[in-house]
């Protein structure tokens, strides 16, 4: 498995510093976000260190796939049958934590386009 001693998400896989985790995937975690912009908002999280989605892909589709299915396992599990995912991509669209992490987002009603 690969670590970035660096990354606040490394650790929290490694369970160095807590999350609020709602599922444990062999390859996934998923935990709560610390400062939610919905009902639900869950970030889904590749145990390996990739700095953001494309890199995940390119390393590992499969685990990319997983991403997809634990974000519907963790709607499904609260209530919830629509939800956006979202994958910030680096730091001009907003991303401040550079270990791939999919946004889980429901319970609210959503605009589109975002903002
Ligand atoms: O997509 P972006 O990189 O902006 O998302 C990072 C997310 O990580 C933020 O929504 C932030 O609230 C969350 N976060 C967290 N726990 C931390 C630090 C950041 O859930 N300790």
């Amino acid at each position: 498995m690969t670590a970035d001693p660096d990354c606040l998400f490394c650790k929290i896989v490694a369970g160095d510093i807590p999350g609020d985790i709602v599922h444990t995937g062999e390859r996934t975690l998923a935990f709560r976000d610390i400062n939610p912009q919905a009902p639900l908002h869950v970030l889904v999280v590749p145990r390996d260190h990739e700095p953001n989605a494309a890199a995940s892909a390119h390393a590992d589709p499969e685990m990319f796939a997983e991403i997809a299915t634990t974000a519907r396992a963790v709607a499904t599990a609260e209530g919830y049958d629509d939800y956006r995912l979202v994958f910030n991509t680096g730091a001009g669209v907003g991303q401040t934590v550079f270990h791939t992490h999919c946004h889980v987002l429901a319970g609210r009603p959503m605009t589109w386009p975002p903002g």
